[in-house]
């Protein structure tokens, strides 16, 4: 008698935060309910019948299969061996921003790891042999060759700085520019270069910058996206800088978050703090250093990027065991997005005379996706456009003549569709408006 079970005696299984094994996320994928949770925006913020979803991928498709509910179950079905890759489900997996809005979602309600599942059925699907997609095998190639995700001239890299402005060789903080604002968003890499300058902050750059990785990262390309992680983290820890400073939020969200991930590392043991501009820029005006003065008159909003919001947490390694009712030990501190950078930026354009900054409907945890990262802009260019042009329909409902953000990635895919006629906005960087501001 004594030997027999307690009624909800359940054996204790390893669990891990492992994305290179679609094994460790079985649990969270057969735990989904189906709520939909992860498709709407929060109830207690749900701004009325319009702009009620925050799925990219579900709004646009609009089969259930697009949703997080849909990947968990093809994926269940899959790690079971019930279902083998076909074209569609290729698409139902890659056809998705990672954006993370399902996972802070779901997180109110079943505390599943959802974004960690959908980025290792990625990395199954390249271990399987049909991933990545095309377009993000030719990325691979022009990184591997070039070391941009461009194919630009290796050479060119620093062609963006600004006149005047010379990097110093030696610095506390070093300015990590990435491929996009190397080569598309000079304006981007200028403006930060320039407010640096106007902090009275002496910077450097990496002796040789390389690509970031974060298409191969995305497209489940691991083992190459790991490789240059390590030599990216090395370089800067030979420089002896103890800042790295982004003015890209993709990058940003590699550096803190996935780079640790995939070196199995804590994000406080890089040896060097990860700061994106707008925190940077925030600290300086707080404490004087920079002041905010020529007035720019508009009715401002602003789209939180992905990677600078719910994506940022810091990441940690986890092992631990589950027991019974899918209760974990040790305690696993659940990575919600709510150390996201909402308050920076915001605080950054409030200090800004004649700035009348309005939100939309959706914001912060609950914001839609701009569609261009995670490898979505090569792969399925429709789907960036129309989320943007969803976006940009919430633009115009608060009335908003200028759209910023903290992102090339963003800017760029708005600006594309603004450019399609898709809205009638002024699109610009956080970078670009604080510069015209201190320089005023
Ligand atoms: S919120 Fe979580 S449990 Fe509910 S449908 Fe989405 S992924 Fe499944
Ligand atoms: S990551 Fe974004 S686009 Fe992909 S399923 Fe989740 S909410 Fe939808």
């Amino acid at each position: 008698m004594a030997d027999e079970p307690i009624r909800y005696y359940k054996p204790k299984s390893d669990f891990k935060l492992d994305i290179t094994d679609i094994e460790n996320f079985v649990y969270d994928m057969s735990r989904c309910i189906k709520c939909k949770g992860c498709t709407w925006v929060d109830h207690t913020y749900m701004p009325g019948a319009k702009f009620m979803t925050r799925c990219p991928s579900a709004t646009k498709y609009e089969f259930d299969a697009y949703g997080a509910y849909g990947k968990m179950r093809i994926g269940h079905a899959m790690a079971e061996g019930l279902l083998d890759w076909n074209e569609k489900a290729l698409e139902v997996i890659y056809a998705c921003t990672l954006c993370g809005a399902c996972d802070v979602g779901c997180k109110r309600n079943l505390d599943l790891e959802i974004g960690l599942t959908l980025e290792s059925l990625r990395v199954k699907a390249v271990k399987d042999g049909v991933g990545p997609l095309p377009a993000h095998k030719k990325i691979a190639e022009n990184i591997a060759k070039k070391h941009n995700m461009y194919g630009a001239p290796h050479e060119k890299r620093t062609a963006w700085l600004p006149q005047g402005i010379t990097p110093a060789k030696k610095a506390d903080l070093l300015y990590f520019v990435g491929c996009t604002a190397s080569y598309v968003n000079k304006e981007i890499a200028q403006s930060t270069a320039k407010i640096l300058t106007a902090a009275g902050t002496k910077f450097m750059l990496m002796p040789d910058e390389w690509c970031c990785g974060n298409t191969l990262f995305s497209a489940g390309l691991f083992d190459e996206a790991k490789a240059l992680a390590q030599r990216n983290v090395d370089e800067v820890r030979k420089t002896g800088a103890k800042t790295l400073l982004l003015s890209c939020a993709e990058g940003y969200r590699m550096w803190k978050v996935d780079y640790p991930k995939l070196l199995n590392i804590s994000t406080s043991d890089l040896g060097f703090e990860v700061v994106h501009l707008v925190e940077y820029v925030d600290a300086k005006i707080k404490d004087g250093a920079l002041k905010m003065k020529k007035p720019f008159e508009t009715r401002l909003t602003y789209h939180d990027s992905c990677s600078l919001s719910r994506l940022s947490d810091p990441w940690t390694p986890y092992e631990g065991k589950r027991q019974w009712m899918g209760c974990v030990e040790p305690r696993l501190k659940r990575r919600r997005g709510t150390h996201g950078l909402y308050a920076q930026p915001r605080d950054i354009l409030k200090a800004i005379p004649g700035v009348n900054l309005i939100e939309m409907p959706r914001t912060r945890e609950n914001a839609f996706c701009c569609g261009a990262g995670r490898g979505v802009q090569e792969t399925y260019p429709d789907f960036a456009k129309w989320a943007a042009s969803h976006r940009l329909e919430e633009v115009r409902e608060i009335g908003a003549e200028t759209l910023v953000s903290s992102c090339p990635w963003c800017k760029n895919n708005f600006a594309q569709a603004v450019k399609a006629g898709r809205g009638d906005v002024q699109v610009l960087d956080i970078s670009e408006v604080i510069c015209a501001s201190i320089q005023g």
